[in-house]
């Protein structure tokens, strides 16, 4: 398990991400990742260190986004299975730490349904099966209530979509942690990336979802 940065608010996201990563060094990992919401959805994602490879990260646009560094568990270090996950359309975003520990089951049924897989991680099962009560329910928070109960084992997750202006986040068995700022909120595996920006902050307990906009936070646990 390792580290995850999420923001929203008035600032270009990816530089205030990136420089949290790289607050996050201190717990280790293989890999990296970054994906912003602006005009639309743009991904960067890399094997190796964000201090050689952060330049093209520090381009993408927009105020809303989400990072994470990874330290495998399912599939080996490269850049395909670097998180961010992206759904088969590439509008919704997913980063995780932790272990799905029904993945293999849940990524035959999703396979079976015709999504294509982009990655060997447990992680990706999460954006697909997403996608699929996204494409009904049009509602990102819904979409994730609805996934939640089907996933065994730990995550801490940050999810974004192209046509929401909002980070969805869920907590089961792994560290999340949301800052509160001023017009700007923040969203972390642990207080280091965020104590730059302020003090204020609510340490998610298992079973919390939370819809976080640059204005509001709201936690909900069993609905
Ligand atoms: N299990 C996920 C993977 O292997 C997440 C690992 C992590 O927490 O960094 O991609």
């Amino acid at each position: 398990m390792c580290g995850i940065v999420g923001y929203i608010g008035r600032r270009e996201a990816a530089p205030l991400i990136v420089e949290g990563l790289k607050k996050l060094e201190y717990r280790g990992y293989d890999s990296f990742g970054v994906a912003t919401i602006g005009k639309t959805l743009e991904l960067d994602k890399h094997k190796g260190r964000i201090s050689d490879n952060s330049q093209s990260a520090l381009r993408l646009k927009g105020k809303i986004g989400i990072g994470h560094t990874r330290w495998a568990t399912h599939g080996i270090p490269n850049d395909a299975n670097a998180h961010p996950h992206l759904d088969c359309s590439g509008t919704i975003a997913v980063v995780h730490n932790g272990i799905i520990e029904n993945y293999a089951a849940l990524r035959r049924q999703l396979t079976a349904r015709g999504h294509t897989f982009r990655s060997e991680t447990d992680t990706e099962v999460i954006v697909h099966l997403i996608e699929e009560e996204y494409g009904t329910k049009k509602d990102l928070l819904a979409a994730v209530q609805a996934v939640v109960p089907k996933l065994e084992g730990s995550y801490a997750l940050l999810i974004v979509a192209d046509k929401e202006e909002r980070m969805i986040v869920a907590r089961n068995a792994s560290p999340l942690v949301i800052g509160i700022g001023d017009g700007e909120n923040f969203a972390a595996s642990d207080m280091t990336p965020i104590l730059e920006y302020t003090e204020r902050a609510m340490f998610l307990e298992d079973g919390d979802i939370a819809s976080v906009s640059g204005s509001e936070v709201t936690i909900f646990n069993n609905g």
